[in-house]
């Protein structure tokens, strides 16, 4: 009988040797210390024993229950242990998380690049205020109260006297106040109209061109838009110069590039007219000088305006304007 005793305890030692895992030894325990396991088994049948034996073998019954509870549970531990220090390793071969990166927004970079053009042709970039007087809104600008110009742009009133500037103009006659000419500047910046479709939005985005010299013609007007095109499209890209009206301008023209999609084949994006309309321009109506100071009979100028989106959207071939100002990461992250 002892003897079975010392096998059932050499078998346990041996299983438990050779469990891998939490589970095998949880099943190893139930299969000995369990209700109807080895060791239990062997103690409830100890009164079939002879009476001299019964006392020694209960005792080592007993000795080797507890023996094996220990060896269980310190081996549970250790296989617990061993499992955690698994999943806490760091695996070095997993690929890295690659973190995201951030670029500038296509309305910013298509910004920067006007400004780098104009700059390379000796322009000097300068910056206004968004919230801006009427004076130099509109009055400064050849466009007095009143004016049936004034109907052309839907204005943001901050109060009677302050708008939301609705061009980047207003930034010519505050440089030009400030300094005698020669000026040659270039003005990019925000501004608001109470708009909003597939191609307005209430804030958009200008740049504001002037050049303000001796001798300065239309002719270098037409030159300086031309270099500034081919630059920013490409060089076999064509304009064309229809007449038009500013109150700050005299004359005036819109200025249109063969449509950059069909090549002036004819499509949606032109309309099936072969043009683009991109921007407006002129020379600087002597009105405009004479607020200022400047010797209209020494010096004349020309002035410019044209639409960041506008640009980029013809540039880029995006055909609502919104889409800019959604911040829908996976449209931004393309440019
Ligand atoms: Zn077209």
């Amino acid at each position: 009988m002892e003897n079975t005793l010392e096998r059932i305890y050499a078998d346990a030692m041996e299983a438990l040797a050779s469990a891998t895992d939490v589970d095998a030894v949880s099943d190893l325990s139930t299969q000995y210390l369990g209700r109807k396991g080895h060791i239990t088994h062997y103690l409830r049948n100890i009164s079939s024993l002879p009476v001299a034996e019964r006392p020694q073998a209960g005792k080592r019954a007993n000795e080797i229950k507890r023996s094996l509870e220990g060896e269980f549970k310190n081996t549970l531990t250790r296989l617990a242990n061993v499992s955690k220090t698994a999943t806490d390793r760091i695996d070095v071969s997993l690929p890295g998380r690659v973190p995201e990166k951030g670029s500038l927004h296509p309305i910013t970079q298509i910004t920067n690049h006007i400004c780098n053009i104009f700059s390379q042709m000796g322009f000097d970039v300068v910056e206004g205020p968004e919230v801006e007087t009427d004076y130099y809104n509109f009055e400064a600008l050849n466009i007095p109260k009143n004016h049936p110009a004034r109907d052309m742009q839907d204005t943001f009133y901050v109060s009677d006297n302050v708008v939301l500037r609705t061009h980047t103009s207003p930034t010519q006659p505050r440089v030009m106040e400030k300094q005698p000419p020669p000026v040659r500047i270039i003005a990019p910046g925000k501004v608001y109209r109470c708009d909003s479709d597939l191609t307005h939005t209430p804030m958009f985005h200008q740049v504001e061109g002037l050049l303000v010299d001796r001798h300065v013609s239309f002719a270098d007007l037409k030159g300086t838009l031309t270099a500034f095109i081919h630059q920013m499209f490409d060089d076999q890209t064509t304009l064309r110069f229809r007449p038009s009206f500013f109150p700050f301008t005299e004359p005036s023209a819109e200025v249109d590039i063969r449509c950059v999609i069909c090549r002036g084949k004819g499509c949606r994006v032109c309309s099936q007219t072969g043009w683009l309309e991109i921007l407006g321009s002129g020379m600087v109506h002597p009105a405009v000088f004479e607020n200022i100071g400047y010797d209209t009979n020494r010096y004349t100028g020309f002035a410019f305006g044209m639409g960041v989106e506008r640009i980029a959207m013809l540039k880029y071939g995006i055909d609502d304007i919104r889409r800019y100002f959604d911040n829908d990461y996976r449209f931004l992250s393309q440019f």
